[in-house]
């Protein structure tokens, strides 16, 4: 907690005992948690705090740089606390979001056409699928909608 303390005193940002809490259920989770799953967390600790207040606090830390929005997996918004090079794997049928790391896949070579029109500053792939503890669905031809 002290990085995060640092990091936050460093963009300016008081660090409260709200902040901390908010910090700390998204770091615990590995699930890539929305606002609304931190909050109901938080409610014992801080019955007073309001959805609002947590969401803007998330986004508050990814303006700031301390996590990740994850993009792309449509409503709610998910956050990401781990800023380091990693991949993806989405559960289509649990909405799990699950971290995996491969050397390889980050070094991959990108298309020249994209290298020239663009800066890249991160590369990061995004598998979907049935996690282990719902492939069962799957093989039993029962598809998630959407
Ligand atoms: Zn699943
Ligand atoms: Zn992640």
């Amino acid at each position: 907690m002290d990085r995060f303390s640092q990091l936050c005193r460093n963009q300016g940002l008081k660090v409260t005992p709200q902040r901390i809490a908010v910090y700390k259920a998204l770091k615990t989770a590995k699930d890539h948690p929305c606002a609304d799953k931190i909050h109901k967390q938080l409610l014992t600790d801080f019955p007073n705090i309001s959805l609002d207040t947590v969401n803007r606090t998330l986004l508050t830390f990814a303006k700031i740089k301390i996590i990740d929005i994850v993009e792309g997996q449509g409503d709610p918004r998910r956050f990401d606390p781990n800023r380091e090079e990693h991949h993806h794997f989405y559960c289509l049928s649990c909405n799990t979001i699950i971290d995996f790391h491969d050397p390889d896949l980050t070094q991959i070579q990108l298309p020249d056409d994209i290298t020239r029109s663009f800066t890249i500053t991160g590369k990061r792939l995004c598998l979907t699928g049935y996690c282990s503890r719902c492939r069962h669905l799957a093989s039993a031809g029962v598809t998630a909608v959407g």
